[in-house]
């Protein structure tokens, strides 16, 4: 029970154990022999001096708005449409990931027919918010810094890599196509 309280969200007054288990420490106050959290955050137990203390959550939370760079992971590719799981929002990782959605006509400076030629599932891509009137903020990869930073086989999964101008399966050899941002060739690490 006291091992499930360390790191978990607790709000002010909530009620975190009693004296015996734990010493009050910051962000936390003692009535009567219970502990309760002082603040909002996350209660972090030290198992040593059997202390517990509540850390504040620290900054607003993020949400992509209009002109952000973001980093996401391509989940579904549709004829004229993918929807991103977006982990990153300038230069900041997400607690949880953000829906975004790139429509074809905001994919490429060039004429694209199918958005399997732009990214697929699995894909890591580089993307600017444009829109945020709707639940799920809308994407562009027109710019040169745009488009997928990191690609994998769709037949099987192995990491493409680009030779010349050829995008090609590190491990069975397949040839495909993608919308590659201008830093692709130089990219080798996933961003964290
Ligand atoms: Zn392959």
């Amino acid at each position: 029970m006291i091992k499930k309280l360390d790191g978990t969200f607790v709000v002010p007054g909530e009620k975190l154990g009693v004296v015996e288990e734990f010493d009050p420490g910051r962000g936390t106050v003692e009535v009567d022999g219970i502990v309760y959290s002082a603040q909002t955050g996350k209660a972090a137990l030290d198992p040593k001096r059997h202390v517990v203390t509540v850390k504040p959550m620290t900054g607003p939370v993020v949400v992509p708005e209009e002109g952000s760079s973001i980093i996401g992971v391509v989940e579904k590719v549709q004829e004229k449409m993918a929807i991103v799981n977006i982990i990153v929002v300038d230069g900041k990782k997400m607690p949880l990931p953000f829906t975004g959605m790139l429509h074809i006509s905001n994919s490429s400076p060039r004429f694209e027919r199918i958005m399997g030629d732009v990214c697929k599932p699995n894909d890591i891509i580089r993307a600017k918010v444009i829109d945020t009137s709707q639940r799920i903020p809308k994407l562009t990869t027109v710019g040169r810094d745009l488009g997928v930073i990191k690609a994998y086989c769709s037949r099987c999964g192995g990491e493409l890599v680009l030779s010349g101008h050829i995008l090609r399966c590190s491990v069975c050899r397949n040839v495909e196509r993608r919308r590659l941002a201008e830093e692709f060739q130089s990219e080798n690490t996933v961003p964290s």
